[in-house]
């Protein structure tokens, strides 16, 4: 635990199963993690796989205000993945529930098991999109306009 609370963002995504369902309870249990607010959660969002494969994936962004370290907080993101049946046959595989730590407050770290901000974030339309819908401070134009022509659309509710 860390003695000031941290503001954070996590990336969900899902291309097995059935994506929507998962990300309506992956959001209900981050808003259930110990010393963890959900202070916003983005639209969900339909996206062409980008560096994978399968069906469509669906994505969101959660904002949230934790007292997790950043290690504790991926561990606990990586229970949730586990509980929902994620496998990892091989890399970029598709999945039932992808839930990454996008950014951690200001903070930069990179190590063998967690590097903040997520090292592709920037990349990904499927990232931006969402974070830019609740939090536009985090985004910028230029960010926004590099991702521009990659598939992604808005789903309702
Ligand atoms: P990806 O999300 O890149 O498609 P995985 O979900 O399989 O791939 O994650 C692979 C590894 O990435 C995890 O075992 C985790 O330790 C590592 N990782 C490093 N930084 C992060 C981060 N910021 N968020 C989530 N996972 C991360
Ligand atoms: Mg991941």
């Amino acid at each position: 635990m860390v003695r000031e609370p941290v503001e954070a963002f996590i990336g969900l995504g899902a291309n097995l199963g059935e994506p929507m369902a998962a990300l309506r309870q992956a959001l209900a249990r981050l808003a259930e993690l110990p010393y963890t607010e959900l202070l916003a959660a983005s639209g969900l969002y339909g996206s062409t796989p980008v560096d994978s494969s399968g069906p469509d994936y669906v994505n969101a962004v959660a904002w949230v205000r934790t007292r997790l370290t950043a290690p504790a907080l991926l561990e606990a993101l990586q229970h949730q993945e586990a509980s929902a049946g994620r496998e990892r046959p091989y890399r970029n595989a598709p999945r039932t529930l992808d839930l990454d730590l996008l950014l951690y407050g200001s903070a930069r770290m990179e190590g063998p098991t967690l590097t903040v901000p997520h090292p592709r974030m920037t990349e990904r339309a499927f990232v931006l999109l969402p974070l830019a819908e609740i939090a536009p401070h985090r985004v910028s134009d230029a960010e926004l306009a590099s991702v521009q022509g990659q598939g992604i659309w808005r789903l309702a509710g």
